[in-house]
């Protein structure tokens, strides 16, 4: 005999609150509604339509043909942390306080998103609040809520570029603030902070105690040929900074599900704790192929952006010229984010552009306050396909 559950047992109401009101990403549900649809250009999550290059593919096939199929050391292997390092240096010069980064910083992580998970561990629980500039993506909200913390967003302003003001920062702080995280380059504006921006946000961190968690993850993914500004450029060995990275967006990697958080080698231990409470470790063969990532895949960072750069230019161009469409044009990562004139509400209008144009888009208002009005495009394919679907939106909006 097969045991059911009754209909009429309220599940939802025996499972924590923190968790049971957590709000769904409003990007999964527009996703839901229009997957599977034929001839639909896919264009709303954060990811490209590109493998990653063969060396990171072959060096999983050689790992398992080793064998490498048991738990591994909890802050990732041994050398995955150096590469990381030696990486870090590379792209980033002196670590905080001087001198060559340290392998012992370096907690490999499942994807960017583990590490957000844990540097809300570190720093946030029942009761305390953390800041957003906003629109921001939503999975800081849903990290920081499940928490049982509350997210607090901050608007960016908008004067002819998005921008972070510390003042408005400064006034959201209350005697609950433990940390502000600051995404730069941003998901899903686009937005860089810039250097003085930066500084001036570890400068509130330091006056008023907070902790900073650093999400730099589209750090190397600008169109003007340089890194973005970082905390590493301005921070000293004491400040307290978390940072995000991913192998998933710079080498094609997010279903890799590798990455990593920087933190203060003395949290090591307890980091390790969290990873083992949470995931029990990373698998050594993700781990070699973001050795052969980091190692080995400069070209194609540079040849991914190389296209994004194309398909981004073919969006903003076309769009531009319906003079309907407003946005600020993205100077990192690869979405656009944009209003259409007449369109206030952008879940309806995603839903609309699925149906009718045959192109799924994330509504704004899946970004938090501020996000409402727009809708954001991940350009971050060929540029044929994002021709093809700014033909598509002109056409529709013609109509
Ligand atoms: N941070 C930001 C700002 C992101 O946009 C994403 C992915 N969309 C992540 C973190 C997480 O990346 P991962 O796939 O490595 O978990």
């Amino acid at each position: 005999m097969t045991i059911v559950s009754s209909p009429d047992r309220n599940w939802l109401a025996e499972i924590h609150p923190t968790v049971r009101e957590a709000q769904p990403s409003g990007i999964v549900e527009v996703f839901d509604y229009g997957r599977g649809r034929q001839g639909l250009i896919p264009l709303w999550v954060g990811e490209g339509d590109l493998p990653p290059p063969a060396s990171v593919s072959e060096a999983v096939k050689a790992s398992l043909d080793r064998g490498e199929t048991f738990y591994t050391a909890q802050a990732g292997i041994p050398p995955l942390r150096e590469a990381i390092a030696a990486y870090m240096t590379r792209v980033y010069g002196v670590a905080p306080g001087g001198g060559a980064f340290n392998p012992e910083s370096f907690f490999v992580t499942i994807g960017g998103m583990h590490a957000i998970e844990i540097a809300t561990r570190l720093t946030l629980g029942p009761g305390d609040e953390a800041l957003i500039p906003s629109p921001a993506w939503p999975n800081f909200v849903g990290a920081i809520e499940t928490s049982g913390a509350r997210a607090v967003p901050v608007p960016l302003g908008r004067v002819g570029r998005w921008s972070l003001d510390p003042n408005r920062l400064a006034d959201a702080v209350t005697p609950a603030t433990k940390v502000i995280f600051l995404n730069s380059p941003a998901n899903p504006t686009g937005f860089i902070a810039t250097r003085e921006e930066i500084a001036a946000t570890l400068a509130l961190a330091r006056e008023r105690g907070l902790w900073i968690v650093a999400d730099e993850i589209y750090g190397r993914l600008t169109y003007d040929g340089a890194r973005a500004p970082s905390f590493h450029d301005v921070m000293a060995l004491d400040d307290k900074i978390l940072f995000v990275q991913t192998l998933s967006k710079n080498w094609a990697m997010t279903g890799f599900r590798v990455g990593w958080l920087e933190a203060p080698p003395a949290l090591g231990p307890v980091i390790e704790n969290l990873v083992q409470f949470t995931t029990s470790g990373v698998p050594v063969f993700t781990q070699r192929a973001a050795i052969a990532a980091l190692n080995d895949g400069e070209s194609f960072l540079s040849s991914q952006i190389e296209r994004f750069r194309r398909s981004r230019d073919i969006l903003c161009d076309g769009l531009a010229a319906t003079g309907r469409v407003r946005f600020c044009e993205p100077e990192a990562a690869f979405y656009l984010f944009f209003q259409v004139d007449g369109f206030p509400d952008s879940r309806a209008l995603a839903l609309r552009l699925i149906d009718e144009a045959g192109v799924g888009a994330a509504p704004g208002s899946a970004f938090g306050p501020g996000g409402e009005g727009h809708l954001r495009i991940c350009f971050a394919r060929d540029p044929t396909q994002i021709e093809e679907a700014t033909r598509r939106i002109l056409r529709w909006l013609k109509k």
